[in-house]
């Protein structure tokens, strides 16, 4: 039997150095090829500038993948990792989906086995299942529901209303908040992202008594201690609008520090400070960086135009269920005049 997710492996090249002479030839095969760079908020600021300067565009996971949709490109080359590949895919079937790198991964999908999850949902067929959106094809299609950071409070207290009681899935810390807020009967699965969770609610408050001056811009995937402390509690996108429309001059961030490139740009002048990790003496720190977000760059970005490698190839039959739960997130979106951008921290 076929895999679900194939992707093919990208032969092995000899690193350029030539940076400019590189960012002409990646332009030119972009435009040969009829492709777009579609990048994460949380990638190099080479790759998120590059997508802006060739008609590209940098954001979360889902307006990435609807920004492909909408566009005329016939290829969609994916700075990020492979669940926002899978994405892309699943919204935009007829288009040909490359990876920069394959093996590119994210914490709250591997913690999230299609099989045993399955499993799980069949253990409890009253509830009703939500995903967050950093989750496999197989995930999704297992789904009731996908949803994003910013939807996700709005879509759960929708369906407590109803009295559905919800079966959550991947993130534990964003699936407790999720919890509190909504007051919602939630199952929660026991995922997390290795980045938000190193993020100490102890030594935030140090910080933050260090610094009053401080907005606090916080990720819901982070602990909730971490959140209690935040003045700003929301997706990569709504934390970016809030630190331009704050008045804030300095921020403490609870997020990966990828983001603070768009930061910078939406509020250029302010100062932005990473939120703090690991405990007091501790030998080994969180960079407060995603190591799969890292592996994407320049020279991977140049092989997989000139090799075609990476494609992703989703079974049609989990891309059609899958399809279907995330265009629930979007109807009601549309219904209830909510954005679903901050699709994952993604
Ligand atoms: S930062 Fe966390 S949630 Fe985002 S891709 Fe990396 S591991 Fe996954």
């Amino acid at each position: 039997m076929q895999p679900a997710i194939s992707i093919s492996p990208l032969p092995t090249q000899a690193p350029r150095t030539d940076q400019a002479a590189l960012i002409a030839h990646i332009k030119q095969m972009l435009v040969a090829q009829n492709a777009v760079l579609v990048a994460h908020y949380y990638t190099a600021p080479e790759l998120q500038e590059l997508a802006d300067e060739t008609g590209g565009y940098v954001s979360d996971s889902l307006d990435m993948a609807r920004f492909g949709h909408e566009h005329a490109a016939k290829t969609l080359v994916v700075a990020g990792v492979r669940f926002m590949g899978e994405t892309a895919k699943i919204l935009n079937p007829e288009k040909r989906v490359l990876m920069i790198d394959s093996a590119a991964t994210c914490s709250l999908d591997e913690d999230c086995p299609a099989a045993a999850f399955t499993a799980f949902c069949d253990a409890h067929p009253e509830r009703t299942v939500v995903v967050y959106s950093n989750t496999s094809a197989a995930v999704k299609a297992r789904a009731d529901w996908v949803v994003t950071s910013s939807i996700a409070v709005k879509v759960v207290a929708h369906l407590h209303a109803q009295g559905k009681k919800i079966l959550w899935a991947p993130d534990k810390h964003l699936g407790h908040y999720v919890q509190q807020v909504s007051g919602a009967d939630m199952l929660i699965w026991d995922g997390s992202c290795i980045v938000h969770n190193e993020f100490k609610a102890k030594l935030l408050a140090d910080m933050k008594a260090a610094h009053p001056e401080a907005g606090v811009l916080v990720h819901p995937e982070s602990p909730a201690g971490v959140i209690e402390l935040a003045d700003v509690v929301g997706s990569t996108t709504a934390l970016i609008k809030a630190a331009k429309e704050l008045p804030n001059q300095t921020f403490i961030v609870a997020t990966d520090n990828g983001i603070f490139h768009k930061m910078r740009e939406a509020a250029p002048g302010k100062t932005f400070m990473e939120a703090p990790t690991g405990g007091v003496g501790a030998t080994c720190k969180s960079c407060a960086h995603c190591p799969w977000m890292e592996m994407n760059n320049l020279n991977k970005l140049a092989q997989v135009l000139e090799t075609g490698a990476n494609e992703i190839h989703i079974d049609e039959a989990i891309r059609q269920k899958a399809v279907v739960s995330i265009q629930r997130m979007l109807d009601f979106a549309k219904t209830s005049q909510q954005t679903v951008l901050g699709m994952g921290n993604a």
